[in-house]
């Protein structure tokens, strides 16, 4: 009874989540974060209001953390995609307006016009579960944003019933429309066929928020820029801009940095992730030996091989190993040898290799500023995605630490 109380007190002191043992961490620098939501702020006109979007526990990096420095730093609006997410920021204490750019299911209506959060309505039916949650709740004049589908063929009014829409949610005496907004599905690439889709996609934009005003109905808050064409499209910032990747250090795939100086804009990001673990072995292994699951890989010569407790349970994928990332120990570049594990992978350090030491830091990824010379836009490029599935994917085992 004692022995089983001791355990029960212990295990409860070393709390997964309060305490920081172990060596797989998403270190998050949130003095990166400020100084890219300054860089933005910088490209913004007077008026034009920022948005910030945290969904998906802020593409990986920690929700209410990142939302708490992203309202320090003067941000209008917060989005996230769930009223799940939405719920988590009201729960710690975060006031300022909440847009849910995603659509949610009937059930979950009530939760969202009970914490406040502005959704994006594209249709009647739609409309009317928030109307008549905000009749049971008692609330009047709570806002709405109408999503018009624009060319990204996802949620959203065709543009041309967009007029029709604002007056239904104004007819309903409980929701007003606070804005309109629509997403661009090409303003990350250069190409001139990408480019002219942009255009038509915001001329659209604003043929629907005539649609609105021709059926006397005020807008309120115009807004369809994501990061890419608030980097890009000046003239396309409107009312409120709402980055996402690019608060978190990354550009918008083909609009970096290279692409921005030659139009003389000048913006620099910093990578807010680290993502690194440790050497938590080091073994040898004699040519011939396997290492991992199905032997894809056997040793051609005598080497050391360092195990790392990182695998695709944390979100270092499977892939990763057969596409050429690799890892970094005091900056130094080391192959991934065999398959990722689920919990564990295994890099090549070779024979009696000096500078690596058991329990030394291993980089997966990160910012240059600190001298890692891989980030996760390096991996995205070599495994066919984007810096936003890398840094989401770090699953929640991983714990983040957050620094100044
Ligand atoms: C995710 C999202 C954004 C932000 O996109 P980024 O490319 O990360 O800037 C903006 N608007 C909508 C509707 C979105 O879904």
């Amino acid at each position: 009874m004692t022995a089983g109380g001791q355990h029960c007190c212990i295990f409860l002191i070393f709390d997964y989540n309060t305490v920081n043992m172990r060596a797989t961490k998403a270190i998050i620098n949130l003095t990166s974060l400020r100084n890219n939501i300054r860089e933005i702020k910088k490209l913004l006109k007077a008026p034009t209001k920022l948005c910030i979007s945290v969904k998906a526990n802020a593409y990986g990096h920690g929700a209410v953390e990142c939302a708490k420095v992203a309202v320090e730093e003067g941000a209008d609006f917060l989005a996230v995609a769930t009223p799940e997410e939405g719920v988590q920021l009201r729960n710690a204490g975060i006031n300022i307006p909440i847009i849910m750019l995603s659509l949610c299911d009937p059930q979950e209506v009530e939760t969202v016009v009970k914490n406040d959060i502005t959704p994006f309505v594209f249709d009647e039916e739609y409309m009317q579960y928030f109307a008549k949650a905000c009749q049971n709740e008692g609330k009047t004049g709570y806002h709405v944003h109408i999503a018009v589908d624009t060319g990204m063929g996802r949620i959203g009014v065709r543009p041309t019933e967009a007029g029709k829409l604002a007056s239904a949610i104004e007819k309903t005496g409980t929701l007003h429309v606070g804005g309109i907004g629509t997403h661009f599905a090409l303003s990350d690439d250069t190409a001139e066929t990408s480019k002219s889709y942009t255009k038509t996609q915001f001329t659209l934009f604003l043929e629907a928020v005539k649609a609105v005003k021709d059926a006397g109905i005020e807008p309120g808050i115009c807004h369809c820029s994501n990061s890419a064409a608030t980097l890009d499209c000046p003239e396309m910032h409107l009312d409120m801009v709402r980055p996402g990747i690019i608060v978190y250090g990354y550009y918008a795939d083909k609009i970096d940095e290279t692409y921005l100086a030659k139009k003389n804009v000048s913006v620099h990001l910093e990578p807010v992730m680290t993502l690194q673990t440790k050497v938590c072995s080091i073994r040898s292994f004699s040519k011939g030996q396997s290492v991992g699951y199905g032997r894809t890989w056997i040793a051609p010569e005598d080497t050391d091989i360092a195990v790392l407790p990182i695998g695709y349970g944390d979100g270092m994928l499977r892939r990763f190993s057969t596409k050429g990332v690799s890892v970094f120990i005091h900056g130094k570049r080391y192959p991934i040898r065999g398959r990722i594990c689920m919990d564990q992978c295994m890099v090549d350090i070779g024979k009696n290799n000096a500078d690596v030491h058991r329990w030394d830091d291993v980089i997966i990824f990160g910012s240059e500023k600190n001298g890692v010379r891989q980030s996760a836009e390096d991996i995205a490029r070599l495994t066919d995605t984007i810096s936003y599935e890398i840094t989401t994917g770090i699953t929640s085992r991983v714990q983040r630490v957050f620094q100044n």
